[in-house]
């Protein structure tokens, strides 16, 4: 039952108090027309920015052709987009979903069956980390490293412990005859945009393989382009076993991905996994007109490239500021850490037109479209900086 003006959603989400009703590119405009350039991109989805028209055309062909017909027959767009990632990446093999958290599940589930059913050791404990962010679903919020997300959803399923990030005492100390995988994110996003420490990665490659475990990155977030790599894991020189792909990956329609090396295929035989929606003829068709336009456009090097112009026109411009305290990210995935809490800060930068989200409680997080123009990202960046200038002028008195 509704009444008037009352939402019959649930109150999961807390929202601005904003209506976005259009977007074109790296623009958005809400319902009283008002005009905002998106740093934020539905969280690092809209990688080629709002209705680009590469992935329209494409969606809209296939529209007209097909649109569902499930894994129980072949899908030629999921064999030619399999093909790209493969042919792009160190995996071999690719099972599709449409979510993020089902994409980490099947990586979950890939590591534990490994472990059972074809090296038959038993294995099933996976080390995670502390401030990482995985999923919601039952599975993927236990092995998320924040306790807020569990908050009453006992019990837990068993099989995940947590490290320090960028520790690699805590996660030796961790290692067991039942553990079977470590799982990283390059990038902690949600966790307030921390990026994993090279020697950290290093060492915790080498950790794994003189303990036979699988290197499970969660490049959900940091895939795609997004970190100035086409993928987070080339950054640190290693190469996982398995790797979770969604947020970018479709330009706004919903896919995710989980892929891995050969030798872990054929743990997932027939009948072993599956998802009704993975891979749809319209998902599919999104992602690689998405993908292959990331790809033929170099745009991870324009991710590199913009990223390292806005770290350093952000240090510059708040230098001294007190309310900031540090400035990271890697690429187009850029956290300001503040010394207070930002939401605050975050509503009077969308009020002067700019949408940015926080990361945790402290940090702005600054995720653009890759294609984002450069004019729209100077004037962001002066926004984001003026509103940092007046409220340090406001507390400080000046
Ligand atoms: C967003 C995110 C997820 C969850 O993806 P959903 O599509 O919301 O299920 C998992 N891991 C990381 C690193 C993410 O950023």
């Amino acid at each position: 039952m509704t009444e008037q003006g009352k939402s019959s959603l649930f109150p999961t989400y807390a929202r601005y108090p904003i209506t976005l009703v259009k977007g074109e590119g790296s623009r958005l405009w809400d319902d009283t027309g008002k005009e905002y350039i998106d740093m934020m991109s539905g969280i690092a989805v809209a990688a080629l920015g709002h209705a680009p028209q590469v992935v329209k055309e494409k969606l809209i062909e296939q529209l007209d052709q097909l649109w569902h017909v499930g894994n129980l027959f072949h899908i030629p767009n999921q064999e030619k987009l399999a093909g790209l990632l493969t042919d792009n990446s160190c995996a071999d093999a690719v099972f599709f979903c449409s979510t993020g958290a089902e994409a980490n599940e099947a990586a979950i589930k890939i590591a534990r069956r490994y472990s059972q059913k074809v090296l038959n050791n038993g294995r099933y404990e996976i080390i995670t980390f502390n401030m990482s962010f995985h999923g919601r679903t039952i599975a993927t919020l236990t092995a998320t490293g924040q306790d807020k997300v569990k908050e009453g959803f006992l019990p837990l399923p068993e099989g995940f412990v947590y490290a320090d990030y960028n520790d690699i005492e805590s996660v030796r100390n961790l290692v067991n005859d039942r553990t079977c995988a470590v799982m990283l994110e390059f990038v902690q996003g949600e966790g307030g945009v921390l990026p994993a420490d090279p020697t950290f990665v290093k060492q915790l490659a080498e950790l794994c393989k003189e303990h036979n475990l699988l290197l499970i990155a969660d490049e959900i977030q940091t895939g795609v382009g997004r970190t100035g790599k086409l993928f987070a894991y080339e950054h640190y020189g290693v190469e996982p076993d398995i790797f979770t792909l969604a947020k970018g990956l479709g330009g706004g329609f919903p896919i995710g991905a989980m892929l891995s090396k050969g030798y872990l295929a054929e743990a997932f035989s027939a009948g072993s996994h599956g998802s009704t929606f993975g891979g749809t003829p319209i998902a599919t068709a999104a992602a690689h007109a998405t993908l292959s336009t990331i790809i033929d456009n170099q745009l991870p090097e324009r991710a590199a490239q913009l990223g390292e112009y806005t770290v350093k026109k952000l240090e510059s411009k708040l230098a001294g500021n007190p309310l900031v305290k540090s400035i990271r990210g890697i690429g187009l995935l850029i956290g300001i850490e503040c010394a207070q809490p930002s939401a605050e800060i975050i509503s009077e930068i969308h009020k002067q037109g700019v949408l940015v989200i926080p990361a945790g409680p402290n940090v702005i997080r600054l995720v653009p479209a890759l294609t984002i123009p450069q004019e729209d990202l100077d004037q962001a960046l002066e926004v984001v900086c003026g509103v940092l200038s007046q409220k340090a002028s406001t507390i400080s008195g000046v």
